[in-house]
């Protein structure tokens, strides 16, 4: 369902139906279960200030690099199209071995 919202939830004892609202039409429809998403906004508060963020408060990075030379960000946190635990493990592995090679060349400079 597009468009829809849940107006009400009802029940004595457990869920019975719901209430809800398209281009303003209210009906009651009866379903077992209910999973209500209620929209994403990233913690990532420990870098603000420092890193450079999206209106979601996603720290924008398309590579797991970030604004920051040296700082790398891997997972759901980071700007990205699929958030699920196969691209956040992925992240996990790219980000190992940026973390490396940011090293080595770290190394070689001095
Ligand atoms: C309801 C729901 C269902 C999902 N179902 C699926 C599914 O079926 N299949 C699938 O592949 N993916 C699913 N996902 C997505 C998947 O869970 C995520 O993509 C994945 O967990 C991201 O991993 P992550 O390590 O980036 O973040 P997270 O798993 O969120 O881990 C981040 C961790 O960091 C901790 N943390 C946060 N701030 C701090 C801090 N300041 N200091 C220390 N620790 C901190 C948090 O407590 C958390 O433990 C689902 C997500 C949700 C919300």
């Amino acid at each position: 369902m597009y468009n829809t919202t849940v107006e009400k939830i009802n029940g004595e004892k457990h869920l019975e139906t719901i209430d809800i609202k398209s281009s303003g039409i209210t009906k009651n429809l009866k379903i077992d279960g209910l999973f209500e998403s209620i929209g994403m906004d990233a913690e990532t508060e420990l870098v603000d200030n420092l890193l450079v963020k999206n209106d979601c408060n996603y720290i924008i990075s398309d590579d797991c690099t970030t604004n920051i030379d040296g700082i790398f960000v891997a997972g759901d946190c980071r700007t990205k199209n699929v958030r699920q635990l196969t691209t956040a493990t992925s992240d996990g592995t790219i980000t190992a071995y940026l973390v490396i090679d940011y090293l080595k060349t770290k190394n070689n400079k001095s």
